[in-house]
């Protein structure tokens, strides 16, 4: 191979029986159950007769207010043809399908370029409807689970406070019982998507004495009423996504709280695992998809010979196939009914961290371009860019921008450290000052 060539390994996936014929010890079975496939092949044709002909992915609209359209639009069709929520039963608007049958959709979507729900879907299916499942009373789940997927209710999620963050258990919003109602009073931020929401989940301290993560409540609030203020915060992006939320004197209904009383953390923690959850099993697809853009960008800058850029991006083809494979691993739990305990906290810091170099390097070679926005910037851009995104400048910096905020939701990246440390590596735990 000539030495200013990029090696073709950049350019093409490895099949997984080349390797298991180069390595015949190893015996790796990535194939789908038969019923998986066939749920594959519906969503195939699903995606065959809603999506526009020539479509190229979502990133390829070039108007912000156009693909904003796009996605709401989208979102509808995907409930219309029963692909929301499709793990929930029946009886609460889902198919009471796999998580196996899940990740195949993920899949699906991520290759067809277009996303999965719109902005508060995250926290309304993803996060409260699995808790609701698991938590909720059958008068929670039969009222609320069929609104989240129609779209009638919107959520977003009141957890952070300004004193309490990766210290969750230092909150000190306070909600109290007066007769039908629970009143909070406190205040909220970081708060994703509240200004797009109709409702919140929020933890609250429903007794004051008890220290910790006892006394806390998990409930449920509408957010349009006189007792709340959202006041938006600007982000370096130029974006508003996330808002402070102020409490005083808000009501909502004493039947509203998700779990006993005061024993909230519990549901707060089966939440968390949804949030850090299984997509480790396609974040490699979106991964990959933005490497190869990455790799057009190299040659289209001329900067496909220059051997620092050549090392940096096998860096990141080797970290985007070991984020593959350990998505296969993921896989492998998810389909033995396994809890992912652990494996959420590595490949959450696998990615994240992954992030913040590609999209580094992709300002490195763009110079001083990629520091003047031309074209759109993406959507969502926290993962990974918009599928189909050109390799326009205000593409890749918006990328970079918002790359760092994925080394902080979700558990910060020295937390998920703390977390392996603990439960793998068996080092003492930490000392916290409530403890
Ligand atoms: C894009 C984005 C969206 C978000 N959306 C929401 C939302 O919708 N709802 C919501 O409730 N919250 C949301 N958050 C908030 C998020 O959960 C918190 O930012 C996160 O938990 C960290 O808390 P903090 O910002 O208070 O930082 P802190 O906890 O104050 O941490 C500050 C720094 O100290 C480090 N640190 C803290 N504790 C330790 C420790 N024990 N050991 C080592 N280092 C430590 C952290 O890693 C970090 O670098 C969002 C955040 C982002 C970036």
């Amino acid at each position: 191979m000539s030495k200013n060539r990029l090696p073709v390994i950049l350019f093409k996936r490895q099949p997984v029986s080349r390797l298991t014929r180069q390595y015949p010890g190893a015996r790796v079975d990535v194939s789908y159950p038969a019923e998986v496939q066939s749920f594959r092949a519906e969503v195939r044709a699903v995606l065959a007769e809603e999506l526009p002909p020539g479509w190229a992915g979502i990133g390829a609209i070039a108007l912000r207010e156009d693909a904003e359209r796009f996605a709401a639009q989208w979102r509808q069709a995907l409930y219309r043809r029963g692909l929301l929520g499709i793990t929930w039963l029946p009886e609460y608007g889902g198919r009471g399908l796999s998580r196996l049958h899940q990740v195949v959709l993920m899949e699906e979507l991520a290759w067809a370029g277009v996303p999965y729900g719109e902005h508060t879907d995250l926290f309304g299916i993803k996060m409260l409807g699995s808790t609701l499942l698991r938590w909720g009373t059958e008068e929670q789940k039969a009222r609320f689970l069929p609104r989240i997927l129609s779209g009638a209710d919107r959520w977003c999620q009141g957890f952070s406070e300004p004193g309490a963050g990766s210290d969750l258990a230092s909150l000190a919003t306070r909600a109290t019982l007066d007769g039908e109602h629970w009143v909070i009073d406190g205040q909220k931020t970081w708060t994703s998507v509240a200004h797009r929401a109709n409702w919140i989940f929020l933890l609250a301290r429903t007794d004051p004495v008890a220290r910790g993560h006892r006394g806390i409540s998990f409930l449920l609030c509408p957010l349009d009423q006189p007792g709340i203020k959202i006041r938006p915060i600007r982000q370096l992006t130029g974006d508003s996504d996330f808002n402070e939320v102020f409490f005083t004197g808000a009501r909502t209904p004493a039947d509203l709280v998700v779990g006993p009383p005061g024993d909230g953390w519990k549901v707060a923690m089966t939440l968390l695992g949804h949030e850090r959850g299984d997509e480790a099993a396609t974040n490699p697809i979106l991964f990959r998809a933005e490497l190869d853009r990455l790799l057009a960008l190299t040659a289209e800058r001329g900067r496909d010979r220059d051997p620092l850029i050549r090392q940096r991006l096998a860096w990141c083809y080797a970290r985007v196939e070991i984020m593959r494979y350990l998505g296969y691993r993921i896989l492998t739990q998810v389909h033995s009914g396994t809890e992912l305990g652990a494996a959420a906290s590595v490949a959450k810091l696998y990615w994240s961290e992954y992030h913040v170099a590609a999209t580094e390097l992709a300002l490195d070679i763009q110079g001083l371009d990629g520091l003047v926005p031309q074209g759109r910037g993406p959507l969502r851009a926290v993962r990974t860019d918009d599928p189909g995104a050109p390799n326009s400048s205000g593409s890749w910096l918006g990328a970079f921008l918002n790359a760092r905020a994925g080394t902080i939701y979700a558990g910060t990246s020295e937390v998920q450290r703390n977390i392996l440390a603990e439960t793998v590596l068996g080092l003492p735990k930490e000392r916290r000052e409530h403890d």
